[in-house]
């Protein structure tokens, strides 16, 4: 008999242990690093959507400028999905981290009126 020893997709670490298991009867893992991100995870994911390199993918297609709707017609994945991991990566907001408005700043400043024209 041959053991395959279970990998975590997010940290590499073999120090796994099972961990239950889901409804539908697949077995789940549960990483035992502590500095791990994720800790549960299953070996085959039904839904691609959930599979960690498919999620990799939507952050790197989103930073190369890829709309919501492009990247999931690629990944074939929902948008609804796309928006969701997008969400749940911090790293994949190019936004600056939003800061609470100073007094100085909160008060409306008239802008010049060449500035709104559209010609
Ligand atoms: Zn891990």
């Amino acid at each position: 008999m041959v053991s395959v020893p279970v990998q975590c997709p997010y940290c590499h670490s073999t120090e796994v242990i099972k961990a239950g298991k889901q409804a539908n009867g697949t077995q789940r893992y549960q990483c035992q690093n502590e500095q791990c991100a994720r800790r549960i995870f299953l070996l085959h994911y039904h839904d691609r959507g959930r599979v960690p390199e498919v999620r990799r993918q939507v952050v790197d297609m989103a930073l190369n400028g890829s709309g919501i709707r492009d990247t999931a017609r690629v990944l074939r994945i929902s948008p609804t999905t796309v928006i969701a991991v997008l969400k749940k990566t911090p790293h994949a907001s190019t936004r600056q981290p939003h800061v609470a408005p100073s007094a100085s700043t909160r008060r409306h400043r008239p802008r010049p009126a060449t500035a709104r024209r559209r010609d």
